[in-house]
């Protein structure tokens, strides 16, 4: 097997272009332990910034990408940011579950700093991601929804946590039970969280792309396969051309089955980089036993249904 960080630089050289301007001025950020560090990418077409942590100094992104398991891909619109450690467990002061900083909100804060308006972070990981919905629970500006095993690590993500103050409504878990399905994400991804998309109409698309909800996954308990990843990110690009001007960032989070993780990155790579077309993603549409997504749908609806109309 290949060690992962050619596998990832492989798969982002493989997609269109080199890859995004670096800015290697490393920030000053002043509670950054000495082995690690922020960098700021500005994406190229776009204008976009992301801030990524890495535990060596940034060098130009060439480098990155060919000899650090971090790398970004610019799609037309978006990118693909694949980084380790993982991010979305880290809260505003501690480091928890294998992550440091928390990518994703990092990146939702700065574009909110930027002027973006309304940013929705969509995370499918198999672990509820906490960092990422106390950063932004009480902000109607951050639209964040998780799909998660549950109960599981690391224990929130309750259908009941839906947000707090003026954030109420804003934040959105889709607790599934350990077992679950294509089928049950679709389920629970159709009738819950694409329609409190299209109803926030986002300005950016931000994707914690986690891995490990795989049924290789070493770590969880659900049965999701490669092909799911793609058919959700290919709903959520859908989501984003209409209302977000196609503005989509991945950023990776968890994935522990090592073939099962190249899988899915060659699927949502295809997705996000147009390879693989619309009418290829929605061929394989599930069918099957749904039971669990829509216990969750049942858990969930009556949480939601004062903010948003579903
Ligand atoms: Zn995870």
């Amino acid at each position: 097997m290949r060690p992962i960080a050619t596998l990832l630089a492989d798969e982002a050289l493989r997609l269109s272009g080199l890859l995004f301007d670096l800015d290697d001025t490393l920030l000053d950020h002043g509670r950054l332990p000495e082995t690690a560090y922020a960098s700021l990418f500005r994406l190229r077409e776009t204008g976009l910034e992301l801030m990524c942590v890495t535990d060596r100094p940034a060098g130009w992104g060439e480098v990155l990408v060919r000899q650090w398991p971090i790398a970004a891909a610019v799609t037309e619109n978006g990118a693909f940011a694949m980084v380790r450690p993982p991010g979305h467990h880290a809260e505003r002061n501690r480091a928890m579950g294998f992550c440091l900083f928390n990518n994703i909100a990092i990146a939702a804060a700065h574009a909110r700093a930027r002027g973006v308006e309304r940013v929705a972070i969509v995370d499918y990981d198999v672990h509820h991601g906490n960092g990422t919905q106390w950063s932004f629970y009480e902000d109607p500006s951050v639209l964040f929804i998780s799909s998660h095993q549950y109960p599981y690590y690391p224990g929130t993500g309750a259908a009941t946590d839906i947000g707090r103050g003026r954030g109420l409504g804003f934040n959105v878990n889709l607790p599934i039970a350990a077992g679950g399905t294509d089928e049950d994400f679709e389920l629970a991804y159709n009738t819950v969280a694409f329609p409190i998309l299209r109803q926030f109409r986002p300005q950016l698309m931000l994707v914690s792309a986690g891995f490990d909800a795989l049924d290789d996954d070493p770590l969880a308990g659900m049965r999701l396969s490669a092909n799911e990843f793609a058919r959700l990110t290919a709903a959520i690009v859908g989501i984003a051309d209409e209302y977000s001007s196609g503005r989509v960032v991945a950023v990776t989070e968890g994935g522990y089955d090592l073939g099962g993780l190249a899988s899915c990155l060659r699927a949502v790579s295809k997705v996000l980089s147009g390879e693989t077309s619309m009418s290829d993603r929605r061929e394989a549409a599930p069918n099957a036993d749904s039971r669990r997504g829509r216990a969750t749908v049942d858990a969930v609806l009556p949480e939601l249904r004062r903010y948003w109309q579903l």
